[in-house]
């Protein structure tokens, strides 16, 4: 039966849960820092609290990374073997003369390479900025030139394709490696074989004496609202990493651990390089794209235990049908959590049909560098929550009253703004090139996230939508997520996207752009189905006055609805940035 929440016993536990009353009441941050090895003369360094603390201890020969390629063949990579790797690459780039400080760019599909280079270019106290693969030469070009890129990985035919013909314009990009990435492939003129560079290279290397407050990595947002902004990033929010990894993806030391996402969004380094390495767990690493088959079978034949994906990859998932993941086993899957969109009610409850467990929402960014608020896995889920606050995380819902101040709502369920209380170690510390965007970001004590949401009497929060999405309609204010949810419920709708469409009577009118699951036709028959569900489930106020079938929805490439494109589309106003649509 569907209920409003699903409570959890100790039956529906595999292991004790890494977050229970104890340690939540004990955390501190300076605490979680403590479990950190440190550098020799003290400082920080992420690579060397994700690689050479286990690379020196017990977990030597256990496995960091298993790589399965595009035809699904098996690399094992041990953590003594991934240090050596990342050592020679630090190295490589010591002996191009690159300092501490300077950038690296990578561009590669998810390839061991990138996880080396990564890793290394930490080590040796470069900055890391990896962007994801599918971008063409402009998008490249610019974040290039915005991030003073001094260094690139990538691969013989992205370099060809994509690098070659900008590279002029960005003269600041001194030095290409390349992984050659197919048997014949030649290394273009102006670059560097990036296997031979770290074959002449020593695997020992003195990690940079790198502080908390040093940059370490350069994320770009995912342009769901507009222009990508350059958020930065620093050495200690490792602490984060690591106490995230431990209370909101719950990572135990025998624990199979998949990210599904690309390192060109910050999902997939955060959680996709760093925390798995912090906590000494096997990453699974799947260089191919979303396929259905595909992802439910290295679920199941590499029994993987603790799975983070996006709400796009669920949907996804529930368009091809439930009898698809009835042919597949998994019995060590014990956690499933998601992150980068609401998750709605549906999908919650889908992965208990189709997977045996709920899927538990995470809510985070770009600029907050880690999880901040979740469902974690001894809570009972409110699906369509995105859960409470984690450990050392004071989340706030604000307002700004008449004369301008900043006033926290302590009334439940009352939409305000998201805000976190400063002081969290991954927060991004600049936008590039935009310190006065950075600071309007900041209220006093607060950083404010841009989202709306509410939190109820049991200190959940539940996201509304964000401040840029949210539609005015005959003075009710209408977040598009429960909308979009209501429309999800109906076994017709794989994916729903809302907006506000401009009326001269109501000020703004609810519009629905929805695509079908396999089996529905698109009609108006129903499309009036459609409309009277949304009435019967939302309102009349609420519920959309007008419902379009698209064959899919316009998505950034970390699979976020785009609804500005939508509105954009609707209104036949220029697209704006579209660097991060997927498929462009
Ligand atoms: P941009 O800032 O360039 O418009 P973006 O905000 O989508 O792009 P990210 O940093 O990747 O870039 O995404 C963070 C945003 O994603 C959050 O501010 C929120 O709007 C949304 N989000 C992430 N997780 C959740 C969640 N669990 N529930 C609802 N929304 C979420
Ligand atoms: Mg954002």
């Amino acid at each position: 039966m569907r209920t409003s929440i699903i409570r959890k016993s100790a039956g529906d536990l595999r292991l004790p849960p890494n977050l229970d009353a104890a340690a939540a009441a004990n955390f501190t941050w300076s605490q979680a820092r403590a479990e950190l090895q440190g550098l020799p003369g003290g400082g920080i360094n992420i690579a060397h609290e994700a690689l050479d603390r286990h690379a020196n201890g017990l977990r030597a020969t256990h496995v960091a990374l298993r790589h399965l390629d595009r035809r699904g063949h098996r690399r094992d990579i041990t953590y003594a073997e991934l240090t050596r790797s990342a050592n020679k690459f630090a190295n490589t780039l010591r002996a191009l003369g690159v300092r501490k400080g300077e950038r690296v760019f990578l561009l590669c599909a998810r390839i061991p390479e990138l996880y080396i280079a990564a890793l290394g270019a930490l080590k040796a106290g470069a900055v890391v900025s990896p962007l994801f693969s599918a971008f063409g030469p402009e998008p490249i070009k610019t974040r290039l030139a915005l991030g003073d890129a001094r260094v690139l990985v990538t691969t013989t035919s992205l370099y060809q394709r994509k690098v070659a013909a900008i590279r002029d314009a960005v003269p600041a990009l001194r030095h290409v490696l390349v992984v050659p990435d197919a048997p014949t492939a030649t290394v273009p003129s102006g670059t560097v074989d990036f296997g031979e560079a770290l074959a002449c290279a020593a695997d020992v290397f003195a990690t940079e004496p790198t502080t908390e407050d040093d940059m370490a990595l350069l994320h770009f947002t995912s342009g769901t609202t507009g222009t990508p902004k350059g958020a930065v990033h620093v050495h200690g929010a490792v602490v984060t990493h690591f106490a995230t990894g431990r209370y909101a993806l719950d990572l135990h030391p025998e624990d199979i651990y998949w990210c599904t996402a690309d390192p060109g969004w910050v999902t997939g380094t955060s959680y996709g390089i760093i925390a798995p390495l912090l906590h000494g767990v096997t990453s699974i690493i799947d260089e191919a794209d979303f396929d259905a088959e595909r992802w439910y079978r290295i679920l199941q034949d590499e029994a993987v235990s603790v799975w983070y994906t996006a709400p796009t990859a669920i949907r996804m998932l529930m368009k091809a049908g439930v009898e698809m993941a009835r042919g597949y086993r998994f019995p060590q899957l014990r956690f499933i959590a998601s992150v980068g969109e609401p998750l709605n009610p549906e999908a919650v409850w889908w992965g208990k049909d189709a997977l045996g467990l709920p899927i538990h929402d995470n809510w985070w960014q770009t600029e907050t560098g880690g999880i901040m608020i979740g469902n974690t896995p001894a809570m009972d889920i409110k699906p369509g929550s995105m859960g409470r606050p984690l450990p050392g995380v004071e989340a706030g819902i604000v307002r700004k009253t008449a004369d301008g101040r900043l006033e926290v709502i302590e009334t439940p369920d009352t939409e305000g703004e998201l805000a976190l209380r400063k002081g969290w170690p991954s927060m991004f510390r600049g936008y590039l090139g935009q310190d006065e965007r950075y600071r309007t970001c900041f209220d006093g004590d607060w950083y404010l996230t841009g989202d709306l949401a509410k939190r109820d009497a049991d200190g959940y929060f539940w996201f509304v939508g964000r401040s840029d999405d949210v539609i005015k309609s005959a003075g009710h204010l209408i977040g598009p997520f429960e909308v979009e949810s209501a429309l999800m419920e109906h076994p017709a709708v794989a994916e729903a996207g809302v907006i506000g469409k401009p009326d001269p009577m109501s000020g703004e009118v609810v519009k629905a752009f929805v695509s079908l699951r396999a089996g529905f036709e698109a009609s108006d028959a129903l499309r009036l189905e459609l409309l009277g569900h949304a009435r019967k489930r939302l309102g009349a106020a609420v519920a959309p006055k007008e419902i379009a079938f698209l064959p899919s929805l316009p998505r950034t490439r970390s699979g976020k609805i785009m609804r500005r494109l939508l509105k954009a589309r609707e209104l036949g106003l220029p697209e704006g940035d579209t660097s991060m649509l997927e498929g462009s």
